[in-house]
């Protein structure tokens, strides 16, 4: 308690020693110079730092009025004293230096990195001007960042900014000794180093630590030093806790209630926890203050686009959908979200505390705006604790995502996050995610592409150790992909060799703040290093041929694409097999599976075509198209249950098909699958089909078979209405007054 007293009483004397100025107080006003302002500001004396801005505003040099101007937070007119500034003096690097920044804190990268670049042309050795350039590569998990950053340090080694970038940003990919050691480095050269001490802060609440004593020390420099706790909460949240990320934003704007980036962040990160009430008031505040960011404008425009969904809640789910499309996806989604619950619940052998919300987006813009600010754009789906927000079917072209295999993912990560209290590794939640995807079904999830071939003939995949690098801060195009895929096999590996309970162990070991090297010791009873080994050994025994083969199978598929293209069938047959042999995996555009499927439909050879679509189908071939052929084939071929299987896979691919239900629908009534029936036959009204009269009439004749006759009266009802004098509807309507009657 005392302690606490003594501490809190020394910082006001060494603040008022340090800003001398501010004890000068309104006299202050009358030749303030800018360091006066910065060293107001920077020990939090608002109203006096405001003042001294103030007194800038009426300098004779443009460059000064620049900063009073930006001071004010008059960035306009700031903007346009910076253009007079540098007409004035073209060659001066530190102004355009400045003026980079002014950009970069409005959310400018663009011109902020025209400008750095333009300093450096001047001053090809300016280290601010480089530490500008590093912090508009942070913004976007660029790998320059770091280089930039290392730059500004080798040519100013007192820049003590230069080290507290660094420190986050080695932070963000999880190396917590040498962001505790950059951090260090700030405070040698500052004692002041305020976002060093953040950092510090961060890196003892990400360890379960408390970070008080670091916040205490911030406190003392700068009590309304906001931008301390939204550093902290940065950290949080990019290790998916979302609720400590939130309640140190609230601490932020409660030190600080103009930090308008902290404020915004608040708001989206509880849009992520699936409010709307508070993230719409946090976010509205920030916009009429000036604070106009992508992320804030669209978070705002994504939360007017919520009176187009509806919330649908069924016990342990709630699905988010666009009323367009509710009607067609809600059978699908809910059944495979319930069966993905039954299913984790034993294999995690755990319940979730509350139901899982599953956003599900036809715009993939609105998505985008879900994972703005977060590393690893491109995804299909993204988990916040217990919301999920994903792509819809709908909002991609026909094949290219499986959207079941994305839920489960999604859903692996709501369990492993939850079951960790977000405490795990972003490489290990991953790789059980992408390893789960297999799990369901070996047709699902994806298979090993061409680029991630290429990465690990060029041996560029990480050690376990090191793996949350590849997600986070990617060093060649792809390697965030290549980083799940390596991440989903060592979970693939761990449970070939240890055991699915292995993995659970993992699970475990993390949540008990375990490091990665330490669960691979003491659970894997091995060192990481030998781990990597065996791992890449057992890697290669599966993927080592279609490595070394790749040079020949990209030569010989160009090859088998010409031959295909000019219809020499029985090149393609016979070249076709070669490459298949060669990558067996390749299932993405022109590969040999469909090539030959056309050559043998071309001989008029149907079981042949039948046979090489299947093992198309088996090995993950997802394209509609294909798939859909291959169900002709069968049914042609007499096999009318492969067929309507075939038809249900795409189902789980690309539900946004008409044909598809109404084909599905037929086979299984003929079937006698009714149930199925009545579920493709519905989908076939929610898709507002032009002939409604006999999509009404399908459903209703599956329902009468089913038994439900009152279900089948409603829709023959809804089918005579369209059209009176449709004979089925009207067969079908006797039929019903008859059994009833007969009853
Ligand atoms: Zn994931």
């Amino acid at each position: 308690m005392n302690w606490r007293a003594t501490q809190r009483a020394t910082p006001l004397i060494a603040c008022a020693l340090v800003c001398a100025a501010c004890l000068a107080g309104a006299s202050l006003a009358r030749g303030a110079t800018l360091e006066d302002c910065q060293s107001l500001r920077k020990h939090g004396h608002r109203p006096e730092a405001q003042k001294c801005y103030e007194s800038l505003t009426a300098s004779r040099d443009p460059y000064l009025r620049a900063e009073g101007f930006w001071g004010t937070e008059m960035y306009q007119e700031a903007n346009n004293q910076f253009r007079i500034a540098t007409d004035a003096s073209p060659m001066n690097a530190m102004i355009r230096v400045r003026w980079g920044r002014l950009m970069h804190e409005r959310f400018n990268n663009t011109e902020a990195d025209n400008l750095f670049g333009e300093a450096l042309q001047r001053d090809p050795k300016n280290a601010q001007a480089y530490y500008g350039l590093a912090l508009v590569s942070a913004d976007g998990f660029d790998s320059k960042a770091i280089e930039y950053t290392s730059k500004a340090i080798e040519l100013d080694p007192k820049l003590y900014e230069a080290h507290e970038l660094m420190a986050s940003l080695l932070l963000e990919d999880s190396d917590q000794a040498k962001a505790f050691e950059e951090a260090d480095a700030a405070l040698k050269i500052s004692p002041e180093a305020l976002d060093a001490m953040a950092i510090h802060a961060a890196i003892e609440a990400l360890t379960d630590r408390s970070p008080d004593a670091w916040l205490d020390k911030i406190r003392q420099v700068n009590a309304s030093y906001g931008e301390g706790y939204a550093l902290v909460a940065y950290h949080l949240v990019l290790n998916r806790r979302y609720q400590d990320g939130i309640s140190f934003y609230r601490k932020a704007i409660e030190a600080d209630p103009r930090l308008w980036s902290a404020r915004s962040q608040l708001g989206i990160n509880l849009m992520r926890l699936g409010q709307e009430d508070e993230p719409r008031k946090q976010l509205e505040l920030c916009y009429e203050n000036g604070f106009r960011n992508e992320e804030t404008v669209n978070s705002l425009r994504l939360l007017d686009s919520y009176k187009n969904f509806v919330t649908l809640k069924d016990g342990d789910t709630i699905l988010r959908l666009n009323k367009k499309e509710a009607d067609l996806l809600r059978p699908y989604f809910e059944a495979e979200m319930k069966r993905i619950i039954s299913t984790y619940n034993k294999k995690y052998k755990m319940t979730l505390p509350s139901p899982v919300q599953v956003e599900v987006y036809p715009d993939h813009e609105d998505f985008a705006v879900r994972t703005m600010g977060m590393p690893g754009l491109g995804a299909l789906g993204v988990t916040f604790g217990l919301v999920i927000a994903m792509d819809s079917p709908s909002g991609r072209p026909p094949g290219e995502f499986h959207w079941a295999s994305t839920l489960w993912h999604e859903m692996s990560h709501v369990y492993i996050l939850t079951a960790t209290n977000f405490r795990v590794p972003r490489w290990f939640t991953e790789g059980l995610a992408v390893h789960e995807e297999t799990e369901v079904s070996p047709e699902w999830g994806d298979r090993i592409t061409p680029d991630i071939v290429v990465a690990i003939r060029e041996k560029k995949l990480l050690p376990v150790a090191e793996l949350d690098r590849g997600f986070i801060r990617p060093e060649y195009p792809n390697q965030v992909i290549v980083s799940y895929y390596q991440a989903g096999r060592i979970c693939d590996y761990i449970k070939e060799r240890w055991g699915a309970d292995k993995l659970l162990d993992m699970v475990h070991s993390y949540a008990d703040l375990k490091t990665t090297p330490d669960v691979i010791r003491a659970d894997l009873g091995m060192a990481p290093e030998d781990f990597d080994k065996q791992f890449l050994e057992w890697l290669d025994k599966d993927v080592g041929k279609t490595v070394a083969n790749f040079d020949v199978w990209r030569t010989k598929l160009k090859d088998l694409a010409g031959q295909a293209k000019s219809k020499n069938y029985d090149e393609v047959l016979k070249e076709g097999e070669e490459v298949r042999r060669l990558y067996p995996d390749y299932i993405y555009p022109a590969n040999p599976y469909e090539f030959m499927a056309e050559a043998d439909l071309a001989k008029n050879d149907k079981p042949a075509a039948v046979a090489i679509l299947t093992s198309y189908e088996k090995i993950g071939g997802h394209n509609p198209p294909a798939l859909k052929q291959l169900a002709s084939l069968e049914e042609e071929l007499g096999k009318p249950a492969d067929a309507a299987a075939t038809l249900d896979r795409l189902n789980y691919i690309y539900p946004v098909d008409e044909e598809l239900h109404h084909r599905l629908g037929d086979l299984w009534f003929a079937q006698n699958n009714f149930p199925g029936a009545i579920r493709e036959y519905n989908a076939v009204i929610a898709m507002s089909p032009i002939d409604k009269a006999s999509a009404q009439f399908n459903v209703a004749r599956a329902y009468f078979a089913a038994g439900q006759k009152d279900k089948a009266e409603d829709h023959v009802l809804e089918s005579l209405e369209v059209a009176p004098d449709y004979r089925p509807a009207q067969k079908l309507l006797l039929q019903l007054k008859d059994s009833n009657e007969g009853k």
